[in-house]
């Protein structure tokens, strides 16, 4: 799709780029009557969550490669499905590899839902811990889903937000209360060593509080990272984790759809080099191209790094908040593993028909912390953690007839990695596809191309300074009431009109498209500055 001729007059609002979040914050201010025109510099949509070729005829999900997180109230509410997102598959089970032996299910969280070498102990131990978790993250996700509040106000909106948030949890009862506040601090090694044998259960686990972030499970805020997750989950309902037919670009169309049915305009290949300020306001852009275009309010889905150095420029903002979004933390740990392969694979202790499921290689604690531990180093993993999905196993129409794909997500691989990545590169994918044919003897001779995609490569394709999961580093003092900093932290800005609506906000990475609608509410509700 290409340029709008009308594209020169002025708007309510412009929407810097196409991610899931811009595009859900463009629908929502366009169903609420608004006139918006989203920009994006690639020629396609969906940002860090979009399906592309990565070898003649094999398609993937190049970024996020699960959706689990986006809440069921967003997809009713834009009525994604109508305008065509489908699901390939849902509620999928995790299948935790050993490295000999039987695989872990997991497929729920009851004691019927987990199956394989655990004792019964552990079975038991795991219902009552996924009850608690479940309990903790019930009350998370009103805040997880909302707008923070501003902290130190005498607004009434912003004490009761934190009064809500106080009742829920004194509503859970003083044992389960008290664990709350004994765990939320806590590193998630020391949690799971206390409820679980199991050194397969326990790494499974563990691994989850720490996928996207830039630290190991023995790292405090670990528990958080977990339940935040889990939060999240808990709004996606029943159908998380899921894969959407076509990819996770499918739901950026499908955003994009609900977008565009309510009148917003959408222009491709459309880089902003500039945001325009006059008055101390921001009141348009002006693309690479140099063509400009005037809006009463420009919001971006960049990160915020981007946002405020690159697009507004320092020269509009105050030196301290400056110095602040310079300072924060953005280098992505996370790199991804695409295979195009000939036939399907067999991972040893895996039944075939589990094969679909998401497959983790994170077989104990200490070997995800060791994964971890070279990354501090600027080295990437010498073992590291994987997630697996291969999704042409429900959605076949992404490779040729009967051919597959797989698609990993791989932990560490550091962003700035001590030699550079031009000489490291091809070894440290092959080092991964030699990992992986020792849980799948003969994966090796059916890889026909494949792509390794480390974080500055993720920088380049995406636009996200780091490659960073999460924009901005998801870590208690970048969470919450203070994401992405102090000054930003309601998706509105120091610079009147200017607005940030992309995963480094509140609550942060992950396919949820809760920044691009609360940003959207934020934009209608009008402003009182910061
Ligand atoms: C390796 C990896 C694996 C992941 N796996 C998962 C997963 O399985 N499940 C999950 O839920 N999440 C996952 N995530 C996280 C998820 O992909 C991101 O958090 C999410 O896509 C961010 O969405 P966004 O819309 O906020 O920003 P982005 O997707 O980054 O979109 C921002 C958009 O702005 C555009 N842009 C930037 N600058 C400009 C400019 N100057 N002019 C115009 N446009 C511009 C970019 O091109 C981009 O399209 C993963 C992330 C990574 C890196």
């Amino acid at each position: 799709m290409n340029a709008v001729a009308t594209a020169r007059a002025a708007y309510d609002c412009i929407v810097i780029g196409g991610g899931h979040n811009g595009l859900a914050c463009a629908a929502y201010l366009a169903r609420a009557g608004r006139s918006v025109l989203v920009l994006e510099a690639a020629d396609r949509l969906g940002g860090a969550a979009l399906t592309r070729e990565f070898a003649p005829g094999f398609r993937v999900s190049a970024g996020a490669h699960l959706l689990h997180q986006m809440p069921a109230r967003l997809i009713e509410e834009l009525a994604l499905e109508k305008h065509g997102l489908r699901w390939a598959a849902q509620s999928l089970p995790t299948a935790a590899l050993a490295p000999d032996g039987a695989a872990l299910l997991l497929s729920g969280s009851g004691p019927e839902s987990i199956e394989g070498p655990v004792d019964r102990e552990d079975t038991e131990g795991y219902a009552r811990f996924m009850a608690l978790m479940q309990r903790f993250a019930a009350v998370m996700n009103p805040m997880l889903e909302a707008v923070p509040p501003r902290l130190g106000t005498e607004r009434w909106a912003d004490r009761l937000s934190l009064m809500r948030l106080g009742w829920r949890i004194r509503r859970l009862g003083r044992r389960d209360m008290r664990e709350l506040l004994r765990i939320a601090g806590m590193n998630v090694y020391d949690l799971l060593k206390e409820h679980f044998r199991s050194p397969l259960l326990q790494g499974a686990l563990g691994f989850d509080a720490v996928l996207g972030t830039n630290f190991g499970p023995r790292a405090p805020g670990t528990v958080m990272t977990l339940l935040y997750r889990l939060a999240a989950q808990h709004g996606a309902g029943a159908r998380a984790l899921a894969l959407p037919a076509g990819g996770l670009g499918a739901v950026a169309d499908a955003l994009a759809g609900a977008a565009r049915a309510a009148g917003a305009e959408i222009r491709l290949t459309a880089p902003v080099a500039r945001v325009t300020v006059a008055a101390d306001r921001a009141c348009g852009v002006t693309l690479q191209s140099g063509e400009s275009i005037a809006a009463r309010a420009v919001v971006s889905s960049a990160d915020p790094q981007t946002s405020f150095l690159g697009l507004v420029g320092s020269e509009h903002l105050d030196t301290a908040f400056v110095r602040r979004v310079h300072h924060l933390r953005t280098r992505g740990l996370a790199a991804k593993l695409h295979l195009a392969l000939d036939g399907l694979p067999k991972f040893s202790g895996l039944p075939a028909a589990a094969h679909g499921a998401r497959l983790l290689i994170a077989p104990s604690l200490d070997y995800v912390e060791h994964a971890y531990n070279h990354s501090k180093y600027g080295a990437h993993s010498a073992a590291p953690a994987l997630e697996i999905t291969m999704p042409t196993l429900s959605d076949p129409g992404l490779a040729p007839t009967g051919k597959h794909v797989l698609s990993a997500i791989v932990q560490y691989a550091p962003y700035e990695l001590t030699g550079g990545w031009a000489g490291q590169h091809e070894a440290f994918a092959q080092q991964l596809i030699d990992q992986l044919e020792r849980h799948a003897p003969g994966l090796r001779s059916l890889v026909r191309e494949r792509e390794l995609l480390t974080p500055p490569d993720m920088e380049r394709e995406f636009r996200i300074s780091g490659g960073h999961w999460h924009h901005v580093d998801l870590a208690l003092d970048q969470f919450y009431a203070v994401r992405p900093v102090p000054g930003a932290t309601q998706h509105r800005t120091p610079l009147p009109g200017f607005y940030l609506c992309g995963a480094g906000c509140h609550p942060g990475g992950g396919v949820m498209g809760i920044a691009g609608r609360n940003a959207a509410r934020q934009i209608i509700a009008g402003e009182p500055a910061q």
